[in-house]
C-alpha cells in the first residue's frame, strides 16, 4: 500500500519486462504448466501411498534433513521458478537465494509445511513468498493465501514484497490491518484479492462480519514471526481462525526462536513439516559491537543526549519500554536539535507509517520506538541500537540490537543500565553469554549537559502529558500505557 520509491522504480522495470511477452514466450508458459500440471498429478498420487504417519518429532526432522543429500542451489533458475518469478527477482536484484530461501523453497515447490527458523534481514518473506507466488501461477484463484504478522508495519512490508515478486503475474494483494478504515478494507477484500497479509485481530473481524467474505477456499497459510504472535496473545485469535479455513491447506511457520508455545502451535497446524533454519538460536551477530553503560536512575535522559551527541549524524534507533517513555524521548530529542520521530501503539496508522518512511529515507536520522518496531522491520542500514529502557524479556534484546549489524555490516548497540535493571542485565548476559563491556564515557561532558537536558526534559513531560490526554479523550485508547502490546 505504501511502497517505498525504491520499490515503485524496481515494480516499473518490472512491467516494461513483462511487456516484452510475446505469443511465443505464452506458448512456452503453456507447455510448462501442462508438465507441471503432469508432475503435480504424479507426486499426488505417490503422497497418497505414503503411509499415514504421526509427525515426526522435531529431532527426528532436523535429522533427516542433515541426512538427505540436497541439489546444489547456486542461483534462482536452479530452484526451477517461473520465468515470471526468475525476473522479479532480476529486477529486485536478488542475485542468488540467501541461505534461508535456498533451504525453504525446494520443499515449497513441492508443496510440503514449513517450519522456518529465520529472522528478519535474512530473506524470510521471499522464501515463502517464492513458492506461493508459483503456486498461485497454476491455480490463480481468489483467497488462495494468508499471511499472518504479529504487527501492521510488517504486514505492509510483507505486502510490498509479494506485491514486487508479484507484479510480472497480474497479483492482487491486500494488507488488511487494525487502525485502519474498515469499509475500506473491507471494498478490498470483496475484490477477490489473491493474497491477504493481515494482523489476526482485524482479518478475525472481517470473517465474522463481512458477508460474502470466507476463506473456504484458501490454500496457503503463513504465520510469519509467530513467536511474536504468540508472545502478543494472538492464541486464541488463531485458534479461531483455523476453525475457518480448510484442514487441506499448506501451512508454512516462520519463527525466529523455537519455543515451547511455538512447537504446540506447530503440531497443531502443520501436517508433517519440513524444519528449515539458518538462525543460530538467540546470538548476536560478530560485526556488532555491544555495550552499557550505568546510569543514575534520574539522569537517563543526560546520558541519552550525551550518546546522540557522540554519534551526531549516524542512524539510530532508540528503544523503550512504553509508548509515553517513547513519544517523550523523541520530544525531548527534538527540544534538543535532533532529529528524531516516536514510533509506537498510541499513534494512528498512519503517523507510524511516515514516522517509519522518514527513518527509512533517511529524513529523519533517529527513530525512538517501543518494541512494536523491534521485531520484523526490515530497515537496511541502522548504524547505533540505544537501549534507552532495558527490555524485560531478554530476548527482546536480541531482536532490538539485531536491528544493526545486518547483512555483515558492523553497528554498536548501547545499553543504559540503572540500579534497579541490574537483574535484567544479568539475564541478558546470559543469554547472549557475554559479559557486556562499559561504554568509556566522559563524566565531565555528562555533567555539564545536566541541566540542560532537566529543563528541555520538563518540556517534553508536558507535552507528552497532552499528547496523552488528546489520546485519551478521542484517541484510539485510553488505556494505561503498561508497555507496547498492540496491535489487533
Ligand atoms: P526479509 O528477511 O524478508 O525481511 O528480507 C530482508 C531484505 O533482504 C529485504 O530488503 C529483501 O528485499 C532482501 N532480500 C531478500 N532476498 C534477497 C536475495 N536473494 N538477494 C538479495 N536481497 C534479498
Amino acid at each position: 500500500m505504501s511502497p517505498s520509491i525504491d520499490g515503485k522504480i524496481k515494480k516499473k522495470s518490472l512491467k516494461k519486462s513483462v511487456k516484452k511477452e510475446t505469443a511465443l514466450d505464452l506458448a512456452e508458459k503453456i507447455k510448462r504448466k501442462a508438465l507441471l500440471d503432469k508432475k503435480n498429478n504424479e507426486s499426488k498420487e505417490s503422497k497418497v501411498k505414503e503411509p499415514e504417519s504421526e509427525p515426526e518429532s522435531q529431532d527426528e526432522e532436523e535429522s533427516k534433513e542433515t541426512e538427505e543429500s540436497k541439489p546444489t542451489i547456486n542461483s534462482f533458475k536452479d530452484l526451477k521458478l517461473i520465468p515470471e518469478l526468475l525476473e522479479a527477482c532480476q529486477a529486485l536484484k536478488f542475485d542468488k537465494p540467501t541461505p534461508i530461501q535456498a533451504e525453504a523453497i525446494p520443499h515449497g515447490i513441492e508443496g510440503r509445511d514449513l517450519i522456518g527458523l529465520a529472522q528478519t534481514g535474512s530473506g524470510k518473506t521471499a522464501a515463502f513468498a517464492i513458492p506461493i507466488l508459483q503456486a498461485l501461477w497454476y491455480a490463480q484463484t481468489p483467497y488462495f493465501a494468508t499471511v499472518l504478522a504479529p504487527t501492521r508495519e510488517l504486514a505492509y512490508q510483507i505486502k510490498d514484497t509479494f506485491d514486487a515478486l508479484g507484479s510480472g503475474m497480474g497479483l492482487r494483494s491486500v494488507c488488511i490491518v487494525g487502525g485502519m478504515d474498515m469499509m475500506e478494507q473491507a471494498r478490498d477484500l470483496m475484490r477477490k484479492p489473491h493474497v491477504i497479509v493481515a494482523t489476526p485481530g482485524r482479518l478475525m473481524d472481517h470473517l465474522e462480519h463481512l458477508k460474502g467474505f470466507s476463506l473456504r477456499a484458501l490454500k496457503f497459510l503463513v504465520m510469519d514471526e509467530a513467536d511474536r504472535l504468540l508472545d502478543m496473545e494472538f492464541g486464541p485469535v488463531l485458534d479461531k481462525i483455523f476453525k475457518v479455513i480448510p484442514r487441506e491447506r499448506t501451512t508454512y511457520l516462520f519463527s525466529a526462536t523455537m519455543t515451547n508455545k511455538i512447537d504446540k502451535l506447530q503440531r497443531a497446524s502443520l501436517t508433517n513439516p519440513v524444519k528449515v533454519s539458518v538462525s543460530d538460536r538467540y546470538s548476536t551477530v560478530d560485526t556488532l559491537i555491544q555495550s552499557m553503560m550505568i546510569v543514575p536512575d534520574g539522569q537517563k535522559n543526560t546520558y541519552l543526549i550525551y550518546l546522540l551527541n557522540q554519534f551526531e549524524g549516524k542512524s539510530i534507533i532508540i528503544f523503550t519500554r512504553t509508548c509515553a517513555h517513547s513519544q517523550r524521548t523523541a520530544l525531548l530529542s527534538r527540544i534538543l536539535g535532533f532529529s528524531a520521530v516516536p514510533l509506537h501503539g498510541q499513534l494512528t496508522q498512519s503517523q507510524r507509517l511516515s514516522a517509519l518512511n522518514r527513518f527509512k529515507s533517511g529524513k529523519t536520522n533517529i527513530l525512538v520506538a517501543t518494541d512494536v518496531a523491534a521485531r520484523g522491520l526490515d530497515i537496511p542500514s541502522v548504524d547505533i541500537v540505544i537501549n534507552y529502557d532495558i527490555p524485560t524479556d531478554s530476548k527482546a534484546y536480541i531482536h532490538r540490537v539485531g536491528r544493526t549489524a545486518r547483512a555483515g555490516r558492523s553497528g554498536k548497540s548501547v545499553s543504559l543500565v540503572t540500579q534497579y535493571d541490574l537483574e535484567l542485565l544479568i539475564r541478558i548476559e546470559a543469554i547472549i553469554n557475554m559479559k557486556l563491556p562499559k561504554e568509556s564515557v566522559n563524566r565531565d561532558e555528562i555533567l555539564s549537559l545536566h541541566d540542560y537536558v532537566d529543563k528541555a526534559t520538563a518540556q517534553a513531560i508536558r507535552e507528552t502529558k497532552e499528547f496523552q490526554e488528546t489520546k485519551g479523550k478521542g484517541g484510539k485508547r485510553g488505556k494505561k500505557d503498561y508497555g507496547d502490546r498492540e496491535e489487533r
